[in-house]
């Protein structure tokens, strides 16, 4: 910091002040002579100087993070406050990760949740994906207190990961909407998957993800079992809080079943590439043949709930069985609901504090058919308050995805200004890092319809009809690609990195790198 100073007689004085931070799990004990060490380091430049190598970074942050909006100037401002928030808040090594509210407030004091995997991750793994790998580290460097966990939880084996967590152990008070929501195990295994088709990097899953996978693998395996030739998954909670302590919820089902398959491919896939390797690991982990077999029987086998009659995807075992909370006659004033009713009142009815299976079909689309998923979305979307701020972004992409293009925009909305607006009423209490993620995922998976899958990237684009053009960037496989949407046309280009093919709406396009690749 730099301030001036006008001294009677003395003209000018200019004082700056350095200040450093150290921290025993980064600088080890010896914290003030460490710090002491940085401090010389830093003071031999001006603050000019670190003036401009802070602009560079954020410069270079923008040219690929950027999203270009033209038509809506208060949502362009919108998306660019989240990202630059996204990028404050995010831990840049290790041995931090993203806290729910940032760095800016004391709600839910620092803890992180899955909200890092689930809505955050995918922006820097798309963008900056050097951001994204430490945040897969930071996971890792909590495995062992998450197969300690397990271990506490009455589990043989396997890694239970904290609900909440700063250190890595589970700081969850209230272990019905803590603890029991098991699918975070399957989310980080999730992000695993994503960054490894993201970036193919077979060292990074040989040296950390298999051995995640491998472990949250286990978790399921003992978590479930086999009834009438179903694999079922008892007692745990889904992303929906006013539903707790359930049998089969479809979006923890299916996330298990994807991470127990992900987990043999993985095994079968080292045990061809690099079997010395898998050979180290798997006498490491204790780990037989006999339990991926079993992985793979319980993740193919596995029980995902299906109403005949709705043709929808149960919530649960016996969500569609309760009273419809009654939310048109609901006064205002009683949202949201968790203020103002016991959580066992809310338990009791059909009613959603945000997106669940619903966002299984956004994660694992594949899993169902598109009819399934659009009853699915209407039939959810009517019980469901967005209470939590995890909300909008999912109904916004899956309303792109089923071509309610007014409610897309809608939802969008909701989450685009969400703090500049301090539309919850609460933002004192810190930012919703997560929606913050959500504003980037509804407009790339949302309108842009991107999807990461083993067969590449895809598009399906579209543009809302307020604006007039939509660009950004992404890094995909060591290449930048640029993707801009305009009312006549899409035009995709390769930046730098190799020619690339992707699909568009369906149809296989080749991208030569430098050229622009335009899409009437
Ligand atoms: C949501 C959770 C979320 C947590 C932290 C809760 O209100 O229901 O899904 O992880 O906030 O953001």
């Amino acid at each position: 910091m730099e301030e001036t100073y006008i001294f009677a007689g003395a003209g000018e004085v200019h004082f700056t002040k350095y200040a450093v931070y150290t921290d025993t799990i980064r600088h080890g004990d010896d914290v003030i002579q460490e710090g002491m060490k940085i401090l010389h380091q830093v003071k031999g430049k001006s603050f000019g100087e670190l003036a401009e190598e802070q602009k560079r970074y954020l410069d270079d942050f923008w040219e690929v993070s950027d999203i270009m909006i033209e038509g809506d100037q208060l949502v362009q401002e919108g998306i660019r406050f989240n990202l630059y928030h996204l990028l404050q808040s995010v831990g840049k090594d290790p041995a931090s990760n993203i806290a729910a509210k940032g760095l800016s407030g004391e709600g839910y004091e620092g803890h992180y949740f899955w909200d890092t995997e689930i809505y955050i991750f995918p922006v820097f793994l798309m963008t900056h994906p050097e951001i994204a790998k430490n945040l897969l580290l930071h996971r890792y460097s909590i495995l062992e207190h998450a197969k300690a966990r397990a271990l506490e939880m009455g589990h043989e084996k396997g890694a239970l990961f904290p609900w909440r967590t700063i250190a890595g152990k589970e700081s969850s008070a209230f272990f019905p909407a803590g603890t029991a929501q098991y699918h975070i195990s399957a989310d980080i295994a999730y992000s695993y998957i994503q960054y490894y088709l993201a970036t193919k990097d077979e060292e990074f899953m040989k040296g950390y993800g298999a051995e995640v996978l491998f472990e949250t693998a286990r978790l399921w395996a003992d978590t479930g079992h086999l009834h009438n030739g179903k694999y079922r998954i008892d007692n745990v909670t889904g992303p929906d809080e006013y539903t707790c302590i359930v049998n089969n919820n479809y979006y923890t089902n299916v996330m298990a079943k994807h991470n127990l398959l992900w987990a043999v491919k993985i095994y079968r896939l080292l045990s061809r590439t690099d079997a010395d390797r898998l050979r180290a690991l798997a006498g490491r982990l204790d780990l037989t043949e006999t339990e991926v077999d079993n992985w793979q029987m319980a993740g193919e086998s596995m029980y995902l709930p299906y109403d005949e009659t709705l043709q929808i995807n149960a919530q649960d075992d016996s969500f569609l069985q309760k009273a419809k909370w009654d939310l048109k006659n609901t006064p205002s004033d009683k949202f949201p609901l968790l203020l103002h009713y016991h959580p066992l009142t809310l338990y009791r009815y059909q009613v959603l504090k945000q997106a669940d299976t619903v966002l299984a079909h956004f994660l694992l689309e594949d899993e169902q058919e598109l009819g399934t998923i659009r009853n699915s979305y209407d039939y959810y979307e009517a019980i469901t308050t967005h209470d939590s701020s995890l909300s909008s972004c999912v109904y916004s992409i899956m309303a792109s995805k089923l071509g309610y293009t007014d409610k897309s925009y809608n939802y969008f909305n909701e989450t685009a200004r969400l703090d500049l607006d301090n539309t919850h009423g609460n933002t004192k209490d810190g930012l919703h890092m997560a929606n913050m993620g959500g504003t980037w995922l509804a407009i790339v998976y949302g309108f842009a319809g991107l999807r990461l899958k083993e067969n590449g990237l895809s598009f399906s684009p579209m543009l809302p009809a307020e604006w007039n053009l939509l660009e950004f960037q992404l890094r995909y496989q060591g290449r930048r690609l640029k993707f801009q949407k305009t009312r006549e046309f899409t035009v995709y280009t390769v930046v730098s990195g190799d020619d690339l093919e992707i699909m568009h709406d369906g149809e296989m396009l080749l991208l030569e790198k430098g050229k622009d690749r335009i899409v009437r």
